[in-house]
Parts: structure tokens; C-alpha cells; sequence
């Protein structure tokens, strides 16, 4: 199992070779790189996000991967307490270069997984401080923050903390919902509430949001009419159906600019065939070719942090849900401004 390209691997210990942290590449090169198959096996190392090292500051870091356990924000079946740990191992099988894209993003920023928010799980409106202060720790270092949810509750605490360093910043949101309620059971934090709290903080430029795949019964037909007068672009899923979303992400980066902008990838965005374990399931969703179109079609953005949310492991009974969570990360990962693109 020795590496022949790392001779001093001899002198580490079986224990440190264990353990699973990329050492091999530390010695040679200038960034980390996800352990690779080829010097432990897959089901081995520890199981960070993409077998990635792990570090408990952002030291050095230009982007992170960070969990954020929480689901007491959610309305429906609960369980995304569980989803980062589940994305993580689901992870294990990503590799380092984007073979579609050309994005090799492990060759010109220094990436980590910094482990997960320590957060009140009996308080939601103190997980959403723990949230915001830990948030506003990694983007005060410089680090892009990718989370993995988490209900989307978080999202808004991410926001807060994403304003005080960047100010308001343009959003692409996939989700089934708008998540723009006022109050849920009287409560105005909860996961159906996110972006209306956060706009009416000043954390988004109303004209520079999307909501791309919203769709589902509702309680009223004007229910999307919220965003629609703060500037939002609403694109329901109906009008994504039978077609490529590469044409519409154009349109994106037109409208973006070179403004900040925040990714937020709610996996109920995506039709439950595809992503069956998540809490409030609507038919009819984006295809996962249409969620890689979008995170792919991010690319040229001025990406300032994004989120995968809304993962419940105890109802992803094949794993597909946790998997497909990962590679879209692993496609955030892939657009930010730093990355370098090969070609083939
Ligand atoms: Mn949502
Ligand atoms: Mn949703």
C-alpha cells in the first residue's frame, strides 16, 4: 500500500497512515487533496468531506467544508440533524478533478472540512446565533464557507454573518419552496422562513435573487407574490420541465454581475426520485442533470459561501440523497472564483 512517490511515508506509522489524513501530499505539494483510493481504501480514513484533511481553525483555508447538524427548524419529517455526517461518508467515493468541467479546485486553493457548528439543539433562535457567530468567524478569515445542512433554517444566520463581511449579496436558490412565510405556528424562525428574515435584514439585493424549481400545493394562490414584489425572479418548476437550465444560468450571470453571491441548494429542489430523503418531498422536481446545469451555470459568479440543506438520512434509504448532496457541493466547490480549469 506504500506509495512509491513518498519514500518518507515509511517512517509514519501504520496508526498515523490510519488515520487518514492526506500526509503524502502535505509533503509534496503546496495544497491539501482528498486521500486518494489508490493510498487508502475508500471505506477507510476518517470520513471527513472528500476525505479531505481536517482542521479546527481556518488557518491557510480559501474555502471549507462545514456542518451545521440542525433540524428542530423543521416542519414536516425531521432527521437533518444527521445529514452532514451522512453526505460526509457519502462523499468518500468523489475524486479531486471535475472531469466534465475541467475545474481542478484543489490546485490553486487551499481547502479543508472544519468539522461542524457547535449549536444549541433545545433553542433554535440560539442555534441560529451559534450559527451566525461561527459563520462570521470562517468569512472574517477570508474563507468561502460550503455548509452541509442542516434544515434550512441556517441559511439565514449564514446570511447575517455573509452581510457584515460582504454586505447584501445576489442569491441562487433551488428549492421546492420559497421559503419566504412570515410565521410557522407563530414562530418567525423556522426553515419556511429563512429568506424573509434575511431580506428584511438587508442581507439580499432583492433584484439579484432567484428561486429556480418552486412547485407543490399551497395554502394560497398568491403565495409566491411575497418575493415576486421585493424584485425576486421566481422560476417554478413547471417551467424547467423537458428542458436544459443552461440557457436560464446565462440569464443568471447577466443579472448577477460581478456581485456577491451566495449559492443556497435546498435538495428538495430536486424531484424526489432523485432525492427521496428529505423532509417535505414535492413531485415533479429538477432532474439531477438540471441541479449540475445550475451549480455548473454559477461558474464566473463572484461565489461568496453556499449551503446544502435539507438531507434527512433516516429517510434516504440508498444513500442517493446524501450522495448526490455531496457532488453538488463538490460542483460549489468547482465554480468558485479561485478555481483554476485545466484543459483536456
Ligand atoms: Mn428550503
Ligand atoms: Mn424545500
Amino acid at each position: 500500500m506504500m506509495s512509491r512517490a513518498c519514500p518518507q511515508l515509511i517512517s509514519l506509522s501504520k496508526k498515523q497512515f490510519a488515520a487518514g489524513f492526506s500526509t503524502c501530499q502535505r509533503m509534496y505539494q503546496k495544497y491539501n487533496e482528498p486521500l486518494s483510493g489508490h493510498e487508502m481504501p475508500r471505506a477507510g480514513g476518517i470520513a471527513s468531506m472528500m476525505r479531505l484533511p481536517v482542521q479546527n481553525n481556518t488557518e491557510g483555508l480559501d474555502a471549507c467544508f462545514v456542518g451545521v447538524p440542525l433540524d428542530i427548524g423543521t416542519s414536516n419529517r425531521s432527521g437533518t440533524r444527521h445529514g452532514p455526517r451522512q453526505i460526509r461518508c457519502e462523499s468518500s467515493l468523489i475524486r479531486k478533478v471535475n472531469i466534465a468541467t475541467g475545474a481542478c479546485p484543489f490546485d490553486s486553493m487551499q481547502v479543508a472540512d472544519v468539522g461542524d457548528v457547535n449549536l444549541n439543539l433545545y433553542n433554535l433562535p440560539k442555534a441560529c446565533e451559534d450559527i451566525r457567530k461561527h459563520f462570521l468567524g470562517l468569512v472574517q478569515a477570508g474563507c468561502v464557507p460550503l455548509a452541509l445542512g442542516g434544515d434550512h433554517t441556517m441559511t439565514y444566520p449564514i446570511l447575517q454573518a455573509i452581510k457584515e463581511k460582504h454586505g447584501p449579496v445576489g442569491l441562487v436558490h433551488i428549492d421546492a419552496h420559497a421559503d419566504t412565510n412570515d410565521k410557522m405556528l407563530g414562530e418567525s424562525i423556522a426553515h419556511g422562513t429563512p429568506f424573509r428574515r434575511a431580506f428584511e435584514e438587508g442581507c439580499l439585493v432583492g433584484n439579484k435573487v432567484i428561486q429556480i424549481g418552486l412547485r407543490g400545493s399551497n395554502y394560497t394562490l398568491d403565495d409566491y407574490e411575497w418575493g415576486k414584489k421585493q424584485g425576486f425572479r421566481i422560476v417554478e418548476a413547471f417551467e424547467c420541465w423537458h428542458k436544459s437550465l443552461s440557457p436560464l444560468m446565462e440569464e443568471v450571470r447577466v443579472m448577477m454581475g460581478d456581485h456577491p453571491v451566495y449559492i443556497s441548494f435546498d435538495i428538495d429542489g430536486l424531484d424526489p426520485c432523485f432525492a427521496p430523503g428529505t423532509g417535505t418531498p414535492e413531485i415533479g422536481g429538477l432532474t439531477s442533470i438540471q441541479g449540475l446545469e445550475i451549480v455548473r451555470g454559477c461558474r464566473g459568479l463572484n461565489i461568496v459561501g453556499g449551503d446544502l440543506v435539507e438531507v434527512s438520512p433516516p429517510y434516504d434509504f440508498q444513500g442517493t440523497t446524501a450522495l448526490t448532496a455531496a457532488n453538488l457541493l463538490f460542483e460549489m466547490l468547482c465554480v468558485l472564483p479561485k478555481v483554476k480549469y485545466g484543459l483536456r
